[in-house]
């Protein structure tokens, strides 16, 4: 992992899009700041396109997608999207309705017995899903890595699959994950899955984004990831000195000055 500060000019040049995380990424503790909303339109004068890719539910998408200057915001960690078609706004579903109430069936059913043996508690954000179904471990409440841990390897028995964030444990039936999620919105949109992961930067936080680092093109962690590296498999390439917001802010920065969109230092 080597400070962002070495990112080479040649790769901020050859970038077309900025996707990042929400959750501890943007957000700091769930809350937007300015210095990291500005940084989205930094980003976007510097000729590049925005999606967001996050764990939260779909319900948060279609906020995201309807009012930031993104032009999709992926949900439940690659599951569903919300996309912009000219002026309106699209659900991108690729599982059919008959088979995602079917799939929902099956993940409260296990959630059930998670709750029952783990004694978890469901996070707040669950109206909004679906396609996945979350614990809190890290957001109201704390829950010992080693019951996280547990319960997820219950869920697997279960045949239910899981992803870990900083503060949810999802449950899921769904195969995508935030890399191959965001490769299956640009086959649908007409465009080379292989090119968009390779012409894209990656920004995330934690071990939800591990499949995104070790798919795209280049990957930058904010400082926030260092207590997480160890659980990557392929941690990010880069890393900000800045955590959460001021970190993404730090990256806008140097992908602006480095694409000559702004007077360098
Ligand atoms: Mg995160």
């Amino acid at each position: 992992v080597r400070s962002i500060d070495a990112l080479p000019k040649n790769t901020a040049r050859a970038l077309e899009t900025v996707v990042f995380d929400l959750d501890d990424t943007v957000l700091d503790h769930g809350v937007l700041r300015e210095d990291a909303y500005r940084a989205m339109f930094r980003l976007r004068e510097a000729g590049l396109t925005l999606v967001a890719c996050t764990g939260r539910p779909a319900s948060w998408a279609e906020i995201v997608a309807r009012q930031w200057p993104v032009s999709a915001a992926i949900a439940e960690n690659g599951a569903i999207a919300w996309r912009r078609r000219g002026a309106a706004l699209e659900l991108f579903d690729p599982v059919a309705p008959a088979e995602r109430a079917l799939r929902r069936e099956r993940i409260e059913r296990a959630a059930q017995e998670i709750e029952r043996v783990y004694g978890l508690l469901r996070a707040d954000d669950n109206a909004g899903r679906k396609t996945d179904l979350t614990f809190d471990i890290g957001e109201h409440h704390v829950v010992h890595p080693d019951t996280v841990r547990l319960a997820a390897s219950h869920a697997a028995r279960l045949g239910v699959r899981t992803f870990t964030s900083s503060v949810h444990l999802h449950l899921t039936l769904d195969t995508h994950d935030k890399a191959t999620g965001f490769a299956a919105l640009a086959l649908d949109a007409g465009a080379s899955p292989v090119r968009a992961l390779r012409v894209a930067l990656y920004v995330g936080d934690s071990t939800n984004d591990a499949a995104a680092f070790a798919a795209f093109g280049t990957t930058v962690g904010v400082a926030n990831v260092g207590p997480w590296v160890r659980a990557l498999t392929i941690p990010p390439r880069w890393v900000t000195r800045e955590k959460m917001g001021a970190g993404f802010a730090e990256l806008a920065q140097i992908l602006a000055t480095l694409r000559g969109a702004v007077p360098g230092p």
